[in-house]
């Protein structure tokens, strides 16, 4: 199962955005009237549908909306580009609402928002015109300025324009649309075990540490607010200040998936993980499981693989999910399976061949096997980063090929 090969891929630049005081204060503006927009859009559509049974399309809605463009001074000055990008969400929940019903998901009918969470406008369609050195102009809204960290790619097709807003915050996320560099085939291939007491384990022996997170901060702010009365200014302050905090800490933790994941694709050629079931896994136990739960979701397994994914395909490497049953429970070398529980924890003990080995380990050799087909007994690898700590050198990115 490779990966599929496309020649160009889209790649996001994530860029913190600044403005003039004006500018941040009407962008808040054209988010709270797209927000109100973006309601009156999806109330339109369920009283048609409720009224005569049938769907309201995306064009009848813009149509509609070039009269209120024709009636309001205000919203010719909000870009059509600005306007219709709301519309266009509302057709896409829409349209991802009417899949989980075929699909025969539990639907989940597209909400009313409020507008403390409408944080994001995304445009309809863009031009290249819109992004000039490091400005972004749109009609409608604030000249933002950028600071990229990476020279944005100038010769690449801009495909999709967002500005949101998280408090005081400004992001703009760039959409290009890029060539394909593979990277230089390696002979290595990896299984990958994901668990509670080490965070991944590698079907080669090595680990990555479970995420610790210093939460003092978080809780004492939590605690702060409690303490302040309803509706105050000083709760207010305290509120954003936590809102802060844990985006600080939301925005590490992303850049250490990226980190690793980055790693783990320029090390092995072939990797194998398990397929997640991570709903299913939190929702047993109630409260007996809650503190395990927690430490299991902080440790974001699924946005790891789901980076692993995206970057498999970027750099031509192959990546694949695998049935995860019986991995622990099965014999890397002779490939029995022991149904009975665990009695050694920590160690995976082969009742036929007296195989012994660390049990993730073991597990993660499983994985491998299932995914690859391959064992990996005497491969060479490169270095990896047992740990993930500041100032460890990454592999220099090995030179590119077509
Ligand atoms: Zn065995």
């Amino acid at each position: 199962m490779d990966t599929p090969h496309h020649t160009t891929i889209h790649k996001t630049y994530q860029e913190r955005g600044y403005c003039s005081r004006a500018g941040y204060a009407r962008v808040r503006e054209v988010l709270r009237a797209c927000c109100w927009l973006y309601n009156r859009a999806l109330e339109q559509r369920r009283d048609i549908y409720r009224a005569c049974g049938q769907g309201m399309t995306m064009y009848r809605q813009m149509k509609e909306l070039t009269q209120l463009r024709q009636a309001q001074q205000f919203w010719r000055d909000i870009g059509l580009t600005v306007s219709r990008g709301v519309l266009k969400r509302v057709d896409r929940s829409f349209k991802a609402f009417f899949r989980r019903v075929k699909a025969g998901e539990k639907p989940g009918y597209p909400r009313f928002k409020p507008h403390q969470r409408y944080q994001c406008l995304e445009l309809a369609s863009v031009t290249a015109g819109m992004v000039k050195g490091n400005r972004i102009k749109v009609k409608g809204l604030p000249a933002i300025r950028i600071r990229p960290n990476r020279e944005l790619p100038a010769s690449s097709r801009l495909k999709a324009l967002r500005i949101v807003m998280h408090g005081r915050i400004l992001t703009v996320d760039l959409v290009y649309e890029e060539e394909r560099k593979s990277l230089a085939t390696v002979a290595s291939a990896v299984g990958i075990d994901v668990g509670v007491n080490e965070r991944m384990t590698f079907s080669d022996g090595k680990t990555v540490s479970r995420r610790m997170i210093d939460r003092s901060r978080e809780t004492k702010l939590q605690q702060a607010i409690a303490t302040k009365k309803k509706g105050s200014k000083r709760r207010r302050k305290t509120i954003a200040t936590f809102a802060r905090e844990r985006r600080r800490n939301t925005v590490r933790n992303r850049n250490e998936c990226h980190r690793l994941t980055t790693a783990i694709v320029r090390n092995y050629q072939k990797i194998a993980v398990e397929k997640l079931a991570i709903k299913n896994m939190s929702r047993k136990g109630g409260s007996r499981k809650r503190g395990l739960n927690r430490s299991m979701m902080e440790q974001t397994w699924g946005m790891l693989f789901q980076q692993l994914r995206y970057k498999a395909e970027w750099a031509g490497r192959q990546f694949v999910e695998v049935d995860p049953r019986y991995t622990s429970k099965t014999c890397s070398r002779c490939r029995e399976v022991r149904k009975e529980k665990l009695a050694v924890y920590r160690v995976f003990v082969c009742p036929l061949c007296g195989h012994t080995e660390d049990r993730d380990t073991n597990a993660a050799k499983n994985i491998l096997r299932r995914g690859w087909g391959i064992r990996n007994e005497g491969q060479v690898c490169l270095p990896f980063p047992p740990t993930l700590q500041r100032g460890w050198e990454y592999p220099a990115q090995p030179t590119r090929v077509g």
